[in-house]
């Protein structure tokens, strides 16, 4: 066969290499789509998770997605409405694509509805892979479960919109609270501008609320004044290189710190953390 018979002929030349742009265009294309999926894959950081979740990375980890944490929730004997006898919808729900959750994995909206803080907390112990560990809300006294122990997130409240900040009277939030006047508290306050009236002010204590959501179902306003996030979310955080001088474990926190991420050299960059915030240091 000669040299010109193995050359593919013009057109057909043409047609493979359309063909392979094709293919190229498909491939940029499934990689896009994929890219996208993904990222709507990711939770949102507000996302709400059941009572006794690990953190969000071991719990993404751990989750296997089987459900039986929601079914216990729908199951529960309290899910039953007592006019019309029928099992109502579970607190718990397992995300789908139009979730901005990771899909699979259960979440709640406590406006939609909230976590009604269960005796036996039913969602669990039937967990089979301990994404939810039963051991952090489990009280070491009776070895029982503990809904008081339950951390989902931390209630929050908008001074702006929540109309008792208004000196409108209004305590729908406090009154839904299972854990009232030891999670939320309402405090008096004079009204300056009438002189005459009080405000009521919800206040959350951070160190009970349990992030159930009760309070945001309740509230009143159109958009709820009153709503839980993520504690991680809710809290500020200090910054690693603060340190508490009476705290022991903190000293130690900074004996092991070295300036590894110093790029410049001087006087300073030779010192350890401890050295210029117990001793001080020359310039
Ligand atoms: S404790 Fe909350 S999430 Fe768990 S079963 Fe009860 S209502 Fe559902
Ligand atoms: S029961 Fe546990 S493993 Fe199953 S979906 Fe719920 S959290 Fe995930
Ligand atoms: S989320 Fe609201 S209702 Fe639930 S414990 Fe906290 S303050 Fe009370």
């Amino acid at each position: 066969m000669s040299k010109e018979q193995k050359k593919p002929k013009i057109s057909e030349r043409r047609k493979f290499f359309t063909l392979l742009a094709q293919n190229a265009g498909l491939g940029v294309m499934g990689g896009l789509l994929w890219a996208g999926y993904a990222e709507k894959a990711k939770s949102s950081p507000l996302t709400l998770r059941p009572p006794a979740a690990l953190k969000e990375d071991d719990f993404l980890k751990t989750c296997i997605k089987c459900g039986l944490c929601s079914e216990a929730c729908y199951n529960r004997p309290g899910n039953i409405d007592k006019e019309t006898g029928k099992q109502r919808p579970a607190t718990l729900k397992m995300a789908k694509a139009e979730d901005d959750v990771t899909i699979g994995t259960p979440f709640f909206k406590p406006r939609d509805i909230p976590c009604y803080m269960c005796d036996d907390i039913p969602c669990v112990p039937v967990c089979p892979t301990g994404a939810l560990d039963l051991t952090s809300v489990t009280n070491k006294k009776d070895h029982k479960p503990d809904p008081k122990m339950m951390d989902m997130g931390l209630a929050v409240v908008d001074t702006n919109s929540c109309i008792a900040f208004w000196g409108i009277q209004c305590d729908a939030c406090y009154r839904a609270c299972p854990l009232m006047d030891v999670a939320i508290k309402l405090e008096y306050d004079r009204n300056e501008r009438t002189g005459k009236h009080a405000f009521l002010k919800p206040v959350v204590n951070m160190n009970a609320c349990t992030g159930c959501g009760l309070c945001e179902h309740a509230c009143v306003t159109e958009k709820a004044a009153i709503f839980v996030l993520p504690r991680e979310i809710a809290l500020g955080r200090p910054g690693a290189h603060y340190v508490k001088g009476w705290d022991k474990k903190d000293q130690e926190r900074i004996k092991s710190r070295v300036n590894k991420d110093v790029t410049t050299h001087d006087k300073r960059s030779e010192q350890k953390p401890q050295d210029y915030l117990n001793m001080g240091v020359e310039y």
